[in-house]
């Protein structure tokens, strides 16, 4: 938490006018774009970026003390809202007693058994900092285990910032109308084969295409880094057919949906078994966290047991155990009803919010995962989606703001809802949109 602002070292050439606007402009002296992930800058949204420094439930607090509804819900991990009190605690105990120690604690097996018991295909898992980390050795050990260099990936799929996976990458890469990142060797970048989602007939023509040569396909079994994108019917029971008879593993990436589209994930929601799974966010009630495992075969391959290396100096940290541990416990099947209808409930007043205002937009939603796209229909395909009127979003994005609605600031991203979006603040939500809708 910021509570001083020491001198700025350099004279600002005029006074800012806010706390807000004193710290963004230290901040861009100090970090790129002012900021520690690129699409907290808003610069797709055309708005000063905000400072946030406290969360209650479902709001935020900015510098200058102005609280927002909140839809970002620190992409993600929010889902019991900001700050519940139980995952508080629970942070704190565990703070008592020291924070890492380099060695295994009872935290990490408490998190993980609760784990393995929501999502069954992971016998055996890992924890790691990140869901890049994850998603990162979760590649590593499929290429490790069958021994191939190539990854399949879909276009828009985000799999976090490791090389190999940053080629048509959602996310901010969306955001910021990249098609990749410089300085991933072509080398690496040659290993990574994307075709479109919910495309069965390219994925077949890319095992044609490359015999005997795919290691894994890597999907976000609901993609929600170019906003949200739902599995076409029958997309995932294909994936999981062509990827056994191809003889490459099917990892699916829940870093997003992940506790969040069922407690056992969209693997639990759609019915189908991955050989790998990767998670982060939700797990670690919003302390830095990943995982990653599937069967007791596969993962007898990582080190120490086997040939695949991966490590980690704060790997299952005992603060991120306690708080992911304390938001498992709390999300029970009532958890989950009340995440359907208010993201129902928000869905359908934000319809009829845009009817009635005379906007054309399609609302994609899975549960608690939601996206406005200002296009006329939901996308089926990650083009679809990348040809919504951003600068139509983006004006949305500010009316919303100044109604005291904090929207993700992409027209490529989630909205996420929490257990404690109830229906005042849904509604509040709603009445800000008709507002939006009509300015
Ligand atoms: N996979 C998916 C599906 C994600 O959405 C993200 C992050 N938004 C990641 C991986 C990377 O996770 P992290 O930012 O924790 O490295």
């Amino acid at each position: 938490m910021i509570t001083e602002l020491e001198p700025v070292s350099v004279e600002p050439v005029s006074e800012p006018a806010t706390r807000n606007a004193a710290i963004m402009e230290r901040a861009l002296g100090l970090f790129p774009g002012g900021v520690n992930s690129p699409v907290r800058a808003f610069r797709s949204v055309g708005r000063p970026p905000l400072a946030l420094e406290a969360g209650d439930g479902p709001r935020v607090r900015d510098a200058d003390g102005h609280w927002y509804l909140d839809y970002i819900g620190a992409w993600g991990p929010a889902i019991l809202g900001h700050a519940h009190p139980a995952v508080v605690e629970a942070v704190c105990d565990a703070a008592l007693d020291g924070f890492a120690f380099g060695a295994t604690s009872p935290r990490e097996v408490v998190l993980g058994e609760a784990i393995r018991a929501a999502v069954p295909s992971m016998e055996k898992l890992r924890f790691t900092s990140s869901g890049t980390e994850a998603a990162m050795s979760a590649l590593r050990l499929a290429r490790g285990a069958t021994g191939r260099d190539l990854v399949l990936k879909f276009a828009g799929g985000y799999h976090g910032h490791a090389d190999g996976v940053l080629v048509e990458a959602g996310s901010g890469l969306a955001t910021l109308a990249m098609p990749g990142s410089a300085g991933v060797p072509a080398a690496i970048a040659a290993t990574t084969v994307v075709v479109p989602i919910n495309d069965l007939a390219a994925v077949r023509a890319a095992f044609e295409r490359h015999p005997g040569l795919i290691a894994a396909v890597i999907v976000e079994p609901v993609a929600a880094n170019v906003g949200v994108i739902p599995p076409a019917p029958g997309f995932l029971e294909g994936l999981r057919e062509l990827t056994t008879v191809h003889g490459a593993l099917l990892v699916f990436d829940e870093v997003i949906t992940g506790f969040r589209v069922a407690r056992g994930g969209a693997q639990a929601r759609y019915g189908v078994r991955p050989d790998l799974t990767v998670l982060g966010k939700i797990v670690g009630g919003g302390m830095p966290i990943g995982a990653y495992g599937g069967s007791h075969a596969l993962m007898a391959l990582v080190a120490p047991d086997g040939p695949v290396y991966q490590a980690g100096t704060l790997s299952g940290h005992p603060l991120s155990m306690a708080a992911g541990a304390a938001t498992l416990a709390r999300l029970d099947d009532a958890a989950y009803a009340r995440l359907e209808a208010a993201g129902a409930r928000l869905e359908a007043g934000l319809r009829a919010a845009a009817d009635d205002g005379g906007r054309t937009v399609g609302i994609a939603r899975v549960g608690s995962l939601l996206t406005v796209f200002f296009r006329d229909g939901a996308p089926t395909t990650t083009d679809e989606a990348l040809a919504s009127d951003r600068a139509a979003y983006a004006r949305f994005f500010g009316a919303m703001l100044d109604e005291g609605v904090l929207l993700p600031p992409s027209q490529f991203e989630a909205w996420f809802l929490s257990t404690t979006h109830d229906d005042a603040v849904i509604d509040a939500t709603i009445a800000a949109a008709r507002t939006a809708f009509a300015a």
